[in-house]
């Protein structure tokens, strides 16, 4: 069998070229990093998970009539996507003060924010993905005037669908990072959500507990990843049945 192309390789997946034009394969990795790759580490069936995870919520978002670059899951570890061409921006919407916004404006974690709040960061790992200002997108031509408030307009309601799902289930949307892909159709730009949704870029705590259901588990050593990942899955009813991420017997024979 020919091999495939490798496009693209990320902290987190893999994209290979597709098997038509305009389309690729996402690959699910297990590999988790932390602080722009400081801290590393191989979960057992994290992929699986946010394969699954992934594919849950952007069929949701088109559901809804919001367009995304999600084909179809492929299997276990793969989904077939658009190909797009990627704004280089971290697009993250916080409904509650957490992570880095917490520690700029010194804020206690959890405190409700008066409306979501929408903010930008310029994709760059050397750089360490920087906030940037919607004048620094514009000036050096990431995105135009139209495509930012395109991009506000889509994150708002990924927002809404996000918190609705997750609600839902019990698990408040404290905030979440999205990338957002340019597609051509008929030489007309539209804008898509591409990359992925999981909980390695959300930030879900347990409404009753509080518990962190997301990487900041891995980020802040407070326990098992996969154990959090699974619980989101089982609760959002998306669990695959052969997930294993407990080690596994060793076999003498
Ligand atoms: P913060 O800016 O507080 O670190 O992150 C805000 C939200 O965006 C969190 O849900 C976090 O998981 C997500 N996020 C920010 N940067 C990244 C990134 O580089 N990769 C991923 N997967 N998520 C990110």
């Amino acid at each position: 069998m020919a091999r495939r192309k490798k496009v693209y390789e990320g902290k987190a997946k893999i994209l290979y070229e597709g098997p038509e034009p305009g389309t690729l394969v996402q690959y699910f990795k297990d590999d988790a990093t932390a602080g722009n790759g400081a801290k590393k580490d191989v979960i057992d069936g994290k992929g699986v998970l946010n394969n699954r995870l992934s594919e849950f919520f952007m069929t949701g978002l088109s559901s809804i009539g919001i367009p995304t670059h999600f084909i179809r899951r492929l299997n276990m570890r793969e989904q077939l996507i658009r190909h797009v061409e990627i704004i280089p921006l971290e697009v993250i919407v916080r409904n509650f003060a957490a992570g880095s916004m917490a520690k700029r404006l010194g804020m206690e974690e959890g405190t409700a924010l008066p409306r979501p709040i929408v903010e930008f960061s310029y994709k760059d790992d050397a750089l360490g993905d920087p906030l940037v200002p919607e004048e620094y997108i514009i000036a050096f031509g990431w995105a135009s005037q139209q495509d930012l408030d395109d991009i506000v307009s889509l994150a708002l309601r990924v927002n809404d669908f996000l918190s609705g799902v997750m609600h839902g289930v019990g698990i408040k949307l404290v905030d979440f990072k999205i990338e957002i892909g340019r597609i051509w159709e008929n030489d007309y730009p539209r804008l898509v959500v591409a990359d992925e949704i999981s909980p390695d870029s959300c930030r879900l705590w347990d409404i009753e507990t509080g518990a962190h259901l997301d990487k900041d588990v891995f980020r802040r050593d407070l326990g098992s990843l996969s154990d959090a990942y699974t619980e989101v899955a089982r609760r959002l009813g998306v669990l695959p049945s052969n997930v294993t991420h407990r080690p596994k017997p060793t076999l003498i024979n």
